[in-house]
């Protein structure tokens, strides 16, 4: 099991069980949930407490079980699979690999300079996810970002301002925020992100390169 130290927090962790986060998101907490023991717990939990206040609401209003199928409608996802535990082989979780179509090796990558290669996983109105490869050693240019911001550690590790971040571990970035996300010597580091709006680089380069690179 993958020892996390950089948790989600619980309003995110809520959302989610409500089925109410865009899909980008969804699919990074799903991919968490699956690496995280600790985030497993607290969905359990807050899945209780959604089906007990449907329960009294009344069950003439609504058919049995109806919570966990309109959370599977809204997601996509079977309850059960949501809070699954890790059980894929190589490092890409059950929900990521689902989307990817495989695992590491099955991953259609672009470059986008300085080494680095991102692969778009979904791109819409509400936000995109994407995987994304920082060479050993490679800083990632400076940003801020003008939504909301989340990455998850699936290979390897970088540091920035905040800590150092590895496999299961999650960071969540503002408006508030400028990093710099430094990969581990040694190790490429592989990301899962999403985000909800373009973010914003400092440098003049990578804000020229922003449109091509589309993150
Ligand atoms: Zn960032």
């Amino acid at each position: 099991m993958t020892d996390v130290n950089h948790h989600i927090s619980d309003d995110l962790l809520m959302g989610y069980a409500a089925g109410a986060l865009p899909q980008a998101f969804d699919l990074v907490v799903a991919t968490h949930v699956s690496l995280s023991e600790d985030a497993r717990a607290r969905l359990t939990g807050f899945e209780a407490i959604g089906g007990a206040v449907l329960d009294r609401v009344g069950e003439a209003e609504l058919a049995e079980d109806s919570l966990e199928a309109t959370l599977a409608r809204i997601s996509g996802v079977e309850p059960e699979e949501r809070s699954a535990p890790e059980q894929s082989e190589g490092i890409f979780p059950t929900p990521l690999q689902r989307v990817v179509g495989g695992d590491l090796d099955a991953v259609n990558w672009r470059s986008v300079g300085m080494g680095v290669k991102q692969a778009v996983l979904h791109s819409g109105k509400d936000g995109s996810a994407r995987l994304l490869m920082i060479p050993a050693g490679q800083a990632m240019p400076v940003h801020g970002h003008r939504g909301l911001e989340m990455t998850l550690v699936l290979k390897g590790a970088y540091s920035d301002d905040d800590g150092r971040y590895a496999r299961g571990d999650i960071e969540i970035a503002d408006e508030e925020m400028h990093h710099t996300p430094i990969a581990d010597a040694g190790e490429d580091c592989v990301c899962l992100i999403a985000t909800d709006a373009p973010l914003k680089f400092d440098g003049l380069l990578p804000r020229i390169a922003q449109p091509f690179v589309g993150i």
